[in-house]
């Protein structure tokens, strides 16, 4: 059994995807050939924005707003403290200070009310002046925008939506990357659209914005291309890539449903013995992961290693809570700063979630689980 099964996903779209290739081998435009374009023009579309701005990977898709944007050394960038480093890291690479906000146990999201005290402390401390809030959809579910958005409008600062995990989900009806100023998404092969390799994408309704992040993903290009009118990056998404999100494109949305049914199947099952996730039923969530909470680090480890013996993979996101990390030593943080991130990282797991999981395979998984459960 795979964790994210990329190889059933490829048999059941093979010619498509195979035609789709040959067409860049045939043409051989490797770089901002035109599936570049058709997939900017068609992701802008599913997503209801006017900008597109592919890139290099979803760390770059974050990277280049902030750019943007101008933040750099004294500014505050608000992010969670339970997610994927790079959320943080974004903020540090362009030479600003990430802020580490707690989440809510039951979204696994950015908390609000803790967002409000957090902006209020840096106000008052006078050090650092708040420029943005990055919140995360993590493990695919969407950050609670409605009051983000009040928030970051009352202390005027941007939002950057990071819908690494969320793309195809929805919010109120809309889907993500819709939410706020600017948002990032990343085609990392596991994530829910997936290419064959990095890649990313950055989509903003702001024309002045969509035409600096143009400039930036080309070493900060002018008219020109030997023009340069302010630092940028190289960060273009390949067109094989591009080829192979088109591809998938096509069947995205019944992936979608696939991970909805394989989401409902596994909270029925497990309900009366865990805390299943929030499953929204007039939303869509893009379930990159289906994460449990066991009662204690010990008891995951006896779960996860009991799964493994029945050949089920298993995962952590995230074993450590970023302001934990080793790379953020100086930032000065301590174990008790944000208690829910941090007995997340000690009791959340992940089972196995794709489109392509039978019912056979999650009532294995389930049955095995609950035994193993029973077991303690
Ligand atoms: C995957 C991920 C990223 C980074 O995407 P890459 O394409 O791997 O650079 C950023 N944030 C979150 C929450 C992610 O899951």
């Amino acid at each position: 059994m795979q964790f994210i099964d990329l190889k059933k996903q490829y048999a059941s779209i093979e010619n498509r995807m195979n035609e789709r290739i040959q067409q860049v081998l045939d043409h051989q435009k490797f770089i901002m050939g035109p599936e570049v374009f058709e997939l900017e023009e068609r992701l802008a579309d599913y997503v209801g924005v006017k900008h597109c701005i592919s890139c290099a990977n979803g760390t770059d898709a974050l990277i280049m707003p902030l750019m943007a944007y101008g933040i750099g050394e004294g500014d505050a960038i608000f992010v969670p403290a339970f997610t994927f480093f790079a959320t943080a890291e974004c903020v540090s690479v362009v030479g600003a200070t990430p802020v580490f906000v707690d989440v809510e146990e039951d979204s696994f999201n950015l908390d609000p009310i803790k967002l409000e005290q957090a902006i209020e402390k840096v106000v008052k401390e006078n050090k650092l002046s708040p420029k943005g809030i990055i919140p995360v959809d993590l493990f695919g579910l969407s950050a609670d925008y409605e009051s983000i958005n009040k928030i970051a409008k009352k202390d005027d600062l941007f939002v950057l939506e990071d819908a690494a995990q969320s793309f195809g989900g929805t919010y109120r009806k809309a889907k993500n990357c819709s939410h706020v100023d600017v948002a990032a998404t990343s085609f990392f092969p596991a994530k829910p659209l997936g290419c064959y390799g990095d890649g990313g994408a950055i989509f903003t309704d702001n024309d002045e914005l969509a035409e600096i992040l143009q400039s930036i993903r080309v070493h900060g290009k002018g008219d020109h291309k030997y023009e340069n009118v302010r630092i940028g990056l190289n960060s273009r998404l390949d067109t094989l890539q591009a080829a192979v999100l088109l591809s998938k494109m096509d069947i995205f949305n019944e992936e979608l449903r696939a991970r909805q049914w394989v989401a409902s199947e596994y909270n029925e099952r497990l309900k009366d013995f865990f805390d299943v996730p929030h499953l929204p039923t007039d939303e869509q969530c893009a379930w990159a992961q289906y994460t449990l909470k066991s009662s204690s680090s010990e008891e995951r480890d006896f779960l996860m290693e009991e799964l493994g013996k029945h050949g089920i993979p298993t995962m952590i996101y995230y074993p450590k809570a970023i302001h934990l990390q080793e790379a953020y030593t100086e930032l000065g943080y301590q174990l008790g700063d944000f208690p829910v991130s941090e007995k997340l990282s000690q009791v959340v797991f992940s089972l196995p979630m794709h489109p392509y999981l039978s019912r056979d395979e999650i009532e294995r998984i389930c049955e095995a689980l609950i035994a193993s459960k029973n077991n303690l």
